[in-house]
């Protein structure tokens, strides 16, 4: 119980912190009612885990002496509960600051072709439990950009995180591999991340990129989604003077494809 007033509190007063705090309310953009949706639905967010964590710990006191052991079901589900908490939290901190103009940003020349064979390599694990095999194609030559390699890479890692999430781990040979591609276009420097996994219905992928939005919000959460991923992805992109859009097709497959401007310049110079 102590666990579930902490955690409440601690992620209220984050969550207030920034909201309530002289920088939050700077209008950048955003209306004062969309920051109140904003709020409504972190809160609804969060309702759900505390609830959860609620009635599995009382579930163990009212138990009495049980051992650690026997209670194990129900201590696992609060703990898996925090950790999707802490998870809602990260994100929302990242957008709250994103919206007033507080995300560190330290651009330097970024290769994206190596920084997304390294990203797909962390994910060979954990696409090889759902027999998902994961591939990297990217040319020989540096595909710079300008950008912070921070945020890059957690972009690369919201769009694999979803490939692999998205994607069926049935039996079907045809589901099974996943392609991450980058290459030098007239436009710029393109990425593709390539599923062929359940796909999007059109009227869906105009509004996949808002905060909160999920087309399935059972599949998202037992997935561990937050809703928050690709509008984190979309501002990360905006920031590097991108784009990012989205072809897809129901029960065949998803294509995200971002495309940033390449940096010309010399390497060294902006180290
Ligand atoms: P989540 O944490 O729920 O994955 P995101 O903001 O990353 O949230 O994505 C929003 C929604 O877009 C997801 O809940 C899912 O319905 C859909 N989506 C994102 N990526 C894919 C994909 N590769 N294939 C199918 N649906 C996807």
């Amino acid at each position: 119980m102590i666990l579930i007033v902490v955690l409440a509190g601690a992620t209220l007063s984050l969550l207030c912190g920034y909201f309530l705090s002289g920088r939050a309310l700077v209008p950048v953009r955003k209306s004062m009612d969309q920051q109140r949706e904003f709020l409504a639905d972190a809160s609804h967010e969060l309702r759900t885990p505390i609830a959860v964590i609620q009635t599995n710990l009382e579930v163990v006191k009212a138990s009495g002496d049980e051992t650690v052991e026997s209670q194990s079901t129900w201590l696992d589900n609060a703990y898996d509960e925090t950790k999707r908490m802490h998870h809602i939290v990260e994100d929302l901190m990242f957008l709250a600051r994103a919206d007033s103009g507080d995300v560190h940003f330290e651009p330097a020349p970024v290769d994206i072709g190596y920084l997304i064979m390294e990203v797909t390599e962390r994910f060979i694990p954990m696409a090889a439990q759902k027999s998902i095999t994961i591939l990297s194609k990217v040319p020989m030559e540096e595909l710079n950009v300008m950008g912070d390699e921070k945020q890059l890479t957690q972009l690369m890692v919201i769009l694999i995180d979803n490939a692999i999430k998205y994607t069926e781990p049935g039996a079907d040979e045809r589901n099974k591999t996943i392609v991450v591609q980058a290459e030098r276009i007239e436009e710029g420097i393109e990425i593709c991340v390539t599923d062929k996994g359940i796909g999007i219905s059109k009227e869906e992928q105009e509004k996949i990129f808002q905060r909160f939005y999920r087309v399935d919000k059972v599949r998202s959460r037992a997935e561990g989604g937050t809703g928050l991923g690709l509008s984190i992805a979309y501002w990360i992109v905006q920031k590097h003077k991108g784009i990012i859009r989205v072809e897809s097709e129901e029960n065949v497959g998803t294509k995200m494809i971002i495309v940033f401007p390449s940096y010309e310049g010399p390497k060294e110079a902006n180290e």
